[in-house]
Order: C-alpha cells, then structure tokens, then sequence
C-alpha cells in the first residue's frame, strides 16, 4: 500500500452515497513524508472539479493564513475527513464520515506518520477526537495513541468572522512554531 494506490482506491470508491453526486473525489495531496497534515471537512464545487483539496474561497483564505504564518502549503498533506463534495455542501452525514475515515482517511494517517495532524473545523475535530468544541481545544497539542493534534478553525468559518480568524492566524503561527521546534 501507497499514498498512490490510497489515492485510486478513493477514486474509485463507491463505499458511500456521496460517491454519486461526485464530478471527481479528492484524495488529497502533498508529500508522503509531510510532518504536517491539514484534515478539513469535504469537497467543495471548487475541489470537486478539479480533484484537489482547497482550491475554493476557502483554499484561497487558508493559503493565505499559511502564507502569513510562514508554512508552505507544498511541505503539507492536505485533505478532508470525506474525499466526495456533499450535495449543496451540505455536511456529511455521520455513516459517510465513518466509512471514508476507515477507509481511506485514516490509512492516509498511517502512511504519512506526520508529527503534528491539524484539524480544521468542528467535522474533523469531532471526527476524530470527538471533540465538539472547537474554542475550548484550539491551539493546543492532543497527544493519542495515532499520534499529535492540533485543533483551529476551518478556513470556511475563518471567512465569516474576523475573531476567527485572527484566531486561526493565532493557531497556525503556533502551528509554525511547533513543527520547527
Ligand atoms: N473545505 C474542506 O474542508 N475541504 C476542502 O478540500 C475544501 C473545502
């Protein structure tokens, strides 16, 4: 197994319904050997014609926010808890959630072994921690057995209110700090 053979397999993939509605899936994409990787919610119109993650409005904040912080978008692995857009974005269900993390999300986890995983947004954090408040966790390392989290804001909630996203500035300067030190 590869992060390749991952990336067919999710190409392919008909686990879930999502897999219907989709023009292309979105595995995700940076190097196998990222320290870093961001997990963000799903797919949305952007990333699903193109089949690569956060290329959107939301691509573009967070690009930014990176920039800024002084991480380069090329030395992570970027992806989502689901690798199919959602009809109308809506968000993915709890069974689609599962599937795709089984399947797919966390055999990417397993490959990669990155130092630090970055959680963007309530879905992932949840998701994966089970973790349903975001401003309570941010900002801070959560050590389990599947290694180091680090929990902020989505980029999506990061456009809607300036708090946040000073915050998710905040976070991924620290992000920054973390994996150099
Ligand atoms: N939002 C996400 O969570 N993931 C993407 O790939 C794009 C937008």
């Amino acid at each position: 197994m590869t992060l390749k053979s991952i990336a067919q397999e999710i190409r392919s993939c008909t686990r879930c319904e999502l897999h219907k509605g989709r023009k292309l899936a979105v595995p995700g994409e940076g190097p196998a050997t990222a320290t870093v990787m961001l997990i963000g919610e799903a797919p949305g119109r952007e990333e699903d014609l193109t089949g690569r993650p956060f290329v959107g409005v939301s691509g573009k904040l967070l690009d930014g926010v990176l920039r800024e912080a002084g991480l380069k978008r090329d030395d992570l692995f970027i992806t989502s808890v689901v690798k199919c857009r959602p009809p109308r974005n809506r968000r993915p269900g709890k069974t689609e959630q599962n599937t795709c993390m089984e399947a797919h999300t966390r055999r990417q986890i397993e490959m990669i072994r990155p130092r630090i995983i970055c959680l963007l947004g309530g879905v992932a954090s949840k998701a994966l921690l089970g973790i349903e408040r975001i401003a309570e966790t941010r900002g801070k390392i959560i050590r389990k057995e599947e290694g180091a989290f680090f929990v902020t804001y989505h980029p999506a909630a990061a456009r809607r209110n300036p708090k946040w996203h000073q915050s998710f500035l905040k976070d991924m300067k620290k992000l920054r700090r973390l994996v150099e030190g």
